[in-house]
């Protein structure tokens, strides 16, 4: 997979880049940092819309750059407030993102890659295979465009899109940097959250790069047998070095690891593996528990609302904090990846 060359991709620039790349035209520092904040307070769509610059500053960085955004192709809104955007980007690829309405306000959940190449059997993004990472820049659209739409600010992301952020670690963790910048969008490390399929070496070195940010670790499953039917990654990463993993994230970073545990009916959401799952957590952890959201791919069917809570009773007997995720959005919701690949769509232009 070809390497994001950061000297050009704007978006995907920090402060000290814009400076470097103005200063580089014969400019003064203090123009790259309205360059970024351009781009991310106020949604700079091209070089010649930035009017506190010099016309000959414009046109030199038109002339050497490109600077092209995330074109937004569709959007569903449902009645709690959720709205799904299918984004364009300038290959001609497409992203989903999620904007999500909270008591605590507005989050969005951002997509990582075009496709996924992780291959979770309950998943309908991992069926075409992963076609490209997203470089930083093209995940901060999918933030600027979320904000664009959202009624109040948009507080918290959660890198739970399409695609598994570890298996993009470089852009993932310049993500993290652009999103946190305070010239920029500002957001807390405390408020951001990266999903992982269980990718042991990149967990070890997130936990090493000084960023208090969430992980949360899909687990799904307490043994290796059943998380292994459910997720071919459990080959090279059983469930016993995943959660070392997340011990020593925790214990480098200070924050508590989430389970994310999607519960199918008569698959994973028994008691006993309620109570197998409290056994091996013998560290701070949360246990987020995600009602199945039926797709027409797969025959898995979402467990009632008594096991629902019985499994979730089970952990809370033992300890364990535990929540179930609200199912928000639900009638535009479906899977990820299914406003994507659905014909109802705009064709690009
Ligand atoms: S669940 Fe996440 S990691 Fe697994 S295939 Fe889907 S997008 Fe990829």
């Amino acid at each position: 997979m070809s390497r994001i060359d950061w000297a050009t991709d704007v978006l995907s620039w920090l402060p000290a880049d814009a400076e470097a790349a103005v200063a580089d035209l014969g400019a003064a520092p203090y123009r790259g940092r309205q360059l970024f904040q351009g781009l991310w307070r106020g949604h700079l769509a091209s070089f010649e819309d930035l009017a506190v610059w010099p016309r000959s500053l414009r046109q030199a960085m038109s002339e050497r750059y490109r600077l092209q955004r995330a074109v937004p192709l569709a959007e569903q809104r449902a009645h709690d407030g959720t709205v799904k955007g299918l984004l364009r980007l300038a290959d001609g690829e497409s992203v989903e993102a999620v904007l999500l309405p909270h008591r605590y306000g507005w989050s969005v959940c951002v997509s990582t890659q075009v496709g996924c190449a992780m291959g979770c059997h309950f998943c309908a993004s991992g069926i075409g295979g992963r076609k490209r990472n997203l470089s930083a820049g093209e995940i901060m659209d999918q933030v600027a465009w979320a904000s664009a739409v959202a009624p109040g600010r948009v507080g918290r992301v959660d890198l739970m899109g399409i695609g598994e952020p570890l298996d993009n670690y470089r852009e993932t963790v310049r993500f993290l940097r652009l999103v946190h910048e305070p010239s920029g969008l500002g957001l807390s490390y405390r408020h951001l959250t990266v999903s992982t399929s269980g990718l042991v070496p990149a967990m070890l070195r997130l936990a090493e790069e000084g960023l208090p940010v969430t992980l949360a670790a899909s687990l799904h499953a307490p043994d290796d047998a059943l998380r292994e039917s459910l997720m071919p990654v459990n080959r090279a990463y059983p469930v016993a070095k995943l959660l070392a993993a997340c011990e020593t994230y925790w214990e480098r970073t200070g924050r508590r690891v989430t389970f994310e545990y999607l519960l199918i009916q008569g698959v994973n959401d028994g008691t006993a593996l309620a109570e197998s799952l409290a056994d091996q957590l013998t560290f701070p952890a949360h246990v987020n528990v995600i009602p199945w959201n039926p797709v027409p791919e797969h025959p898995f069917r979402p467990s009632p609302p008594h096991q629902v809570k019985a499994f979730c009773d089970a952990l809370l007997n033992r300890g364990i904090p535990c929540t179930v995720r609200r199912e928000l959005g639900q009638e535009i919701q479906a899977a990820c990846g299914q406003l994507r690949r659905t014909g109802a769509l705009p064709a690009p232009t």
